[in-house]
């Protein structure tokens, strides 16, 4: 069956021919493993997966590769400002590689605890200095960058067109517009390479300009390059990547071999928190690790996020959060009443069901019609056998578990101590008490739920 994805690069829905046949090719963008990944993150990894489990579902085999920044993306997202790392490191006092392995463990770990698959080869960008110096002397020998006291910088006034994933039109922008006007720049869209490190800068390497480090961009160039080849099929990211950070890659692409990376750009929307932007200074940031402490399986989360298309913006409340939640334990149990049947259900009907299903996934992704073709299969009034296999089939696309059921394991009477002096102190509005008994039950293992029907205990 014919797949389609909204390319960025064309502006609309087109048709998915591979490069070679049932092989695709992906590089995604992965995390600045400076801080940890929030949920926000998670939406545009979890997008990653889909469009993964899509592929295969249609018989494709993958050659996936996602990047590590652990170098050169600066606080400004642009040239300006310190490193992520280096800035992370100096509060945390730690080094930038400690800062690097620690965060990226806890990314590996929610991409585990979301049921995310591990792409074929994920890469570091401080493995591969080399490969992105070779290729900004590429660029440079093919007259795309220059030479500044501070940086080695790509002309985008070298190129044919700049601006042509996200429509920028460099006529119409003033000269500092964008970002603080370095003097020695020759336009504003210029952007750092290579940035020549003052001295003390934590993170430098050798190279024909001196101690030095790398821009944020050259490192997807360089990577995509080595492990999938001057073209592939996909790219993807989050939306706010267009603009920045995939313009400039594919400029430092077109500079260093005259091609375009990716056929396919695909962007994922945000994520949004109470209808705005996540933000430190709003106390919305929230992790995976704060849907597990409030007692939520991190697959609710995920099942909350086929409630939207990717491309729109979701926003995440609690109790958006609950009711997905309620809704995975109906579908579990759903498919658990289909299992246990033993009625029969004619091929026609099945294949009708898995029909809509399969081109619901394979138009642009649609999540939400897939769900609700997933939600008729589950209420089918016969129980069947079919019926549950075909649910298992589809949940090789929703990553789900469908066919998990929550042991209820039996909680330890110190658990249940703590929780029934928690309760006294709930009683005797105590809130303090109460929160202190709740995290050092969390840090035993367990979680206190509280619900309209009481307080429940669940496994971490
Ligand atoms: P970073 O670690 O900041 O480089 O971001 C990693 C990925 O997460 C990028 O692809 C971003 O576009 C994406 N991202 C950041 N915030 C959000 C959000 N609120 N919703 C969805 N994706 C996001
Ligand atoms: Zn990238």
């Amino acid at each position: 069956m014919d797949i389609y994805f909204y390319n960025t690069l064309t502006k609309q829905k087109e048709l998915f021919k591979s490069i070679k046949e049932k092989e695709a090719t992906i590089y995604s963008c992965g995390p600045t493993v400076y801080k940890d990944a929030t949920i926000g993150n998670m939406r545009t990894y979890l997008l990653n997966d889909t469009l993964r489990r899509i592929l295969k579902y249609n018989g494709y085999h993958l050659k996936h590769v996602m990047n590590i920044t652990d170098v050169g993306h600066l606080v400004s997202d642009g040239d300006e400002g310190e490193d992520k790392m280096i800035k992370s490191a100096r509060e945390e006092h730690k080094s930038p590689l400690e800062i690097a392995n620690y965060y990226t463990n806890l990314f590996l770990r929610d991409l585990e605890r979301l049921n995310i698959e591990t792409p074929e080869v994920i890469c570091r960008a401080t493995d591969h200095i080399k490969e992105m110096l070779e290729m900004v002397k590429k660029i440079m020998e093919n007259g795309y960058a220059y030479e500044t006291s501070t940086a080695i910088y790509f002309d985008v006034s070298k190129l044919d067109k700049y601006g042509i994933l996200s429509g920028i039109d460099l006529n119409n922008q003033k000269a500092g517009a964008r970002v603080e006007v370095d003097p020695e720049k020759r336009n504003p869209y210029d952007f750092a390479l290579w940035i020549k490190a003052p001295e003390n800068h934590l993170m430098k390497w050798d190279s024909p300009w001196g101690p030095s480090y790398p821009g944020w961009h050259i490192e997807c160039s360089a990577m995509s390059t080595k492990y999938l080849g001057e073209e592939f099929d996909i790219h993807t990211g989050g939306i706010d990547l267009v603009p920045t950070h995939h313009e400039n890659e594919i400029a430092q692409n077109k500079g260093a071999c005259g091609k375009i990376p990716a056929h396919y750009w695909i962007h994922g929307e945000y994520l949004l928190v109470d209808g705005g932007k996540m933000s430190k200074s709003l106390g919305n940031v929230y992790l995976v690790d704060d849907i597990i402490a409030k007692g939520y399986s991190p697959l609710a989360y995920r099942f909350f996020n086929f409630s939207c298309h990717y491309r729109g913006k979701l926003n995440f409340t609690w109790e958006g959060i609950e009711s997905a939640s309620a809704s995975l334990d109906r579908l579990r149990e759903g498919f658990q009443n289909h299992l246990k049947g033993t009625e029969d259900v004619s091929d026609v009907i099945i294949n009708d069901l898995e029909g809509r299903f399969h081109k619901a996934i394979n138009d642009d992704m649609n999540m939400p019609l897939a769900l609700s073709i997933v939600w008729e299969a589950v209420r089918y009034k016969t129980k069947s056998k079919k019926i549950a296999d075909l649910l298992k089939k589809f949940d090789t696309v929703l990553g789900i578990k469908i066919d998990e059921t929550e042991l209820k394991e039996e909680i330890p009477q110190e658990i249940l101590d703590l929780a029934e002096k928690r309760k006294e102190a709930r009683n005797n509005k105590n809130w303090s008490e109460s929160d202190k008994l709740r995290d050092m039950i969390f840090k035993k293992g367990y979680i206190v739920k509280d619900t309209k029907e009481g307080t429940e205990i669940v496994k971490k």
